[in-house]
């Protein structure tokens, strides 16, 4: 098994197999491109300012000398490998190159507790599918008819809708409680208040590297080699704007104020071993969705809250990436079929994750059955939806034999409404 001169516990989520990007504040306020292994971030800045990136296609192209990954991004499959095949030859624990050069060393190791992360690209475009049949069925069992949960679309097509890019805040942002039209029970006439159905979405999002032109699309099988990697996802949504707001055109306000990613974007790559195949689809897709081999990725994800009484967190969802109905290179097929141009730093996510049983559902809507059934905690609370203090943590990884690859976490705290 590879192994790095930096030690990393075999439940890291940063073992050298890992190596995500992401970005972080140095001491001097600069913004550096950065991996991450074990308990340290890489500054990746510095090492390229080295000359250390010298294969054939990253040599003099100063790519980690930016302060977003758009460019890097930009360069497609080859170069994303090539970079991670350097990073691991230095890293590796034979390789005297960083390990022996104490100077060097201090330079790019930073303690990962230390660092203020930040957003490691510019996102131009958000799009939110609506990928889970189970999240799906919950959704439309309890707001139309459990006798035709899924829309007759909905196997046919991955659904979803353009967010926005502005409010994508990283992880430990706190939000304000949004306040909007809100429609009371019993009435026909909407009232303007701070939301009472603060929820989250446990959701993964891809980020796009090499996109397509104008007019162009993207075909199913060549789909992957567009995608860089994934990370955590959370898109909150107060779910009584939504009701009122929705109709005919979708989510809006209910959704635009805020969707938290965590600060590390896990390639392709480092996914590889966990490769699955995808669910059974049937229907079969229209020959443009059709995907020759469709796999996804075997990614446990759980969340936690934590409410202001509490001192630790409570697990109150575990659920599976690979229960998703379509896959990411679907979504990207779809998304571009009408020549939809994509650009390298959007970001596109799955839609809820849900398993198929209670204690697996990803969101609170459907974990609490919208308020009919609200979840016990151990601290004696009980929760339909978010209150003011209660703080949200997402959090991912994939089981390797011996090591772990990990996304971090995602998290965010609920604040009351400005008034
Ligand atoms: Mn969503």
């Amino acid at each position: 098994m590879l192994r790095s001169f930096i030690p990393t516990a075999p439940d890291s989520h940063f073992p050298i197999q890992n190596l995500p990007y992401g970005a972080y504040q140095t001491e001097y306020g600069d913004i550096h491109l950065c991996s991450a292994i074990g308990d340290f971030v890489i500054d990746l800045f510095v090492l390229d300012e080295e000359g250390l990136f010298d294969g054939p296609l990253l040599k003099d192209q100063f790519v980690f000398q930016d302060s977003s990954l758009n460019y890097f991004l930009s360069l497609g499959q080859a170069a994303w490998t090539e970079a991670r095949e350097t990073l691991q030859a230095l890293l590796h624990k034979d390789n005297p190159r960083l390990r022996d050069d104490d100077l060097l060393h201090s330079r790019v190791f930073k303690g990962r507790e230390e660092v203020e992360m930040v957003l490691p690209c510019d996102i131009g475009d958000y799009t939110d599918f609506y990928s889970s049949e189970q999240h799906a069925r919950n959704v439309g069992s309890m707001f139309r008819d459990p006798e035709n949960a899924l829309m007759p679309n909905w196997k046919y097509l991955p659904v979803g809708y353009h967010g926005r890019s502005s409010s994508i805040v990283l992880s430990g942002t706190e939000l304000h409680r949004p306040k909007g039209q809100i429609l009371p029970d019993n009435s026909e006439s909407p009232v303007f208040k701070a939301s009472e159905r603060i929820d989250f979405e446990l959701e993964m999002g891809f980020i796009t590297g090499t996109g397509n032109k104008l007019g162009e699309r993207i075909p199913v099988n060549e789909a992957e080699s567009h995608i860089f990697g994934l990370a955590l996802l959370n898109d909150w949504s107060a779910r009584d704007i939504q009701k009122w707001e929705y109709k005919p055109l979708g989510p809006f306000l209910a959704k635009n104020w805020a969707t938290s990613i965590s600060p590390w974007i896990v390639t392709l790559d480092a996914l590889k071993p966990f490769r699955v195949e995808a669910p059974e689809q049937s229907p079969a897709p229209l020959e443009y969705l059709a995907q020759t081999n469709p796999t996804t990725f075997d990614i446990q994800l759980e969340v936690y809250l934590k409410t202001s009484k509490m001192n630790e967190p409570e697990r109150i969802c575990t659920t599976n990436y690979r229960h998703l109905y379509w896959t990411i290179a679907q979504q990207l097929a779809h998304h571009t079929v009408n020549g939809c141009n994509m650009r390298p730093g959007d970001l596109c996510g799955s839609g809820t994750i849900s398993g198929n049983e209670k204690g697996t559902f990803g969101s609170l809507l459907e974990l609490a059955w919208n308020g009919t059934d609200p979840i016990r905690l151990h601290s004696g609370e009980s929760r339909s939806f978010l209150e003011d203090g209660d703080e949200l943590i997402l959090t991912g990884s994939a089981q390797g034999d011996g090591y772990r690859i990990g996304f971090g976490e995602v998290k965010g705290k609920i604040l009351p409404a400005i008034s």
